[in-house]
């Protein structure tokens, strides 16, 4: 796909405090097939004593299996299994805060995420809370947290979000699906074990793999594009395609959609999403839906906006054979579309980049609602 990258080619063109801004990336990073048994080592220095343990999050996907006897888990260190069938939401952090407060008198050495997206922004977000008062809705914006949080690994088991290299972690609070967007969140040491994607069913491999597919097409094809942006979202669209419409061995296939997801990430820490994450933020905070398929649901009807994106996307879908559900907002009330809407016309950034400053005269609720009565 060609996108028009000169004619779009620009600075950032954000409110002056953001023109330049100072963004954190993951400070260390262990590649490689069998590179989670590194895990042990790796933590050692960051033990603070025997008292302070590495606190493990775990998807409980894992429960029962090698890759738990594999975890490091020494002096009063602690596994706690946590399901990733919901969106992680402010709650659920707050509880584990309070749990992990009552288990032990000393605050932890590093809290160590494992699993998908949902694990990891768990473990970002339980990482601050534990040395930032209050609960975590209350820093759910952008750069609310003002205290180092506790060191904190991410190690995903399944690729496309991009939450292993970012400054965010994405939470359903009270009244709003917000990250938490500071210069604290992101991971202080990556394990990026591409073994590790093995058991992924095929649906949620698409899914979450699609994510990072439509990072890549709403940084490329959005007003925020840079030469930053670009350079990681063309090396990660490049692999997407490798991986979704070539045919790989499955263990190139595994390693290159974990690079993938990790450029991909890079690519929008520097610009921003676009139409279909403003979109699939109102179905997660209405109906749960979940991050990877509602944006799979939303994208398959924005051809109005990204084309040749769409198109591909289809291809890919085809390939694999994948089928989305369908009337999800059939039974819907005027009030639910209200709320979705409001949700989505909330994501102001995400709306420039996709369309430029003047985004209020093409985007309007009607055209909103008509594309949520597609899904
Ligand atoms: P996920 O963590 O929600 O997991 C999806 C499913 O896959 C779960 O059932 C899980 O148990 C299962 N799974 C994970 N690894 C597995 C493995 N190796 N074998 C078998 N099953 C496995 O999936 P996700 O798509 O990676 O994450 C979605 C979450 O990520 C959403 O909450 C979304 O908001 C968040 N997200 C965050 C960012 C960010 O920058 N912080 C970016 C995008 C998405
Ligand atoms: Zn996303």
């Amino acid at each position: 796909m060609e996108l028009k990258k000169e004619k779009r080619l620009k600075n950032i063109p954000t409110k002056a405090s953001e023109k330049f801004r100072n963004f954190p990336m993951v400070p260390r990073v262990v590649f490689g097939n069998g590179s989670f048994d590194k895990l042990g080592e790796v933590l050692m220095s960051k033990r603070k004593h025997s008292e302070a343990p590495m606190i493990y999050l775990v998807d409980d996907v894992f429960e029962g299996t090698t890759i738990v006897e594999r975890i490091p888990n020494i002096f009063c260190d602690q596994i706690i299994f946590v399901s990733a069938n919901e969106e992680p939401s402010t709650m659920q952090v707050d509880h584990l805060v309070a749990e992990i407060k009552n288990n032990f008198q000393e605050l932890p050495s590093g809290i160590i995420g494992i699993g998908g997206g949902t694990l990891l922004d768990l473990s970002k977000a339980v990482a601050i809370l534990l040395s930032n008062p209050g609960s975590a809705a209350e820093y759910q914006g952008w750069d609310l947290v003002n205290k180092e949080p506790i060191y904190h690994v991410g190690i995903p088991t399944i690729s496309g979000t991009g939450a292993e290299v970012s400054r965010t972690t994405v939470l359903l609070g009270p009244d709003k699906k917000l990250g938490i967007n500071s210069d604290y969140t992101t991971f202080n040491q990556v394990i990026l074990d591409p073994e590790l994607t093995k058991g992924v069913s095929k649906e949620q491999w698409f899914y979450t793999g699609m994510d990072c597919f439509i990072h890549c097409i709403e940084s490329l094809e959005g007003t925020f594009l840079n030469a930053f942006s670009q350079s990681y979202g063309e090396k990660a669209l490049e692999l997407c395609k490798e991986v979704f419409l070539t045919e790989l061995p499955d263990n190139e296939s595994r390693d290159k959609l974990m690079m993938a997801s990790w450029h991909g990430g890079m690519s929008i820490a520097y610009s921003q999403v676009g139409v279909a994450h403003a979109l699939s933020y109102g179905l997660g905070f209405l109906l749960g839906v979940k991050h990877g398929i509602g944006n799979c649901l939303v994208f398959q009807h924005l051809e109005e906006f990204y084309p040749e994106g769409v198109t591909i996307f289809k291809q890919m879908m085809n390939k694999h054979k994948i089928k989305l559900p369908t009337d999800i907002c059939a039974h819907l009330t005027e009030s639910e579309f209200d709320k979705m809407i409001t949700i989505a016309l909330g994501m102001e950034p995400l709306w420039e980049n996709a369309l430029g400053e003047n985004w209020k005269r093409v985007i309007t609720a009607e055209k909103l609602k008509s594309i949520y009565k597609k899904i």
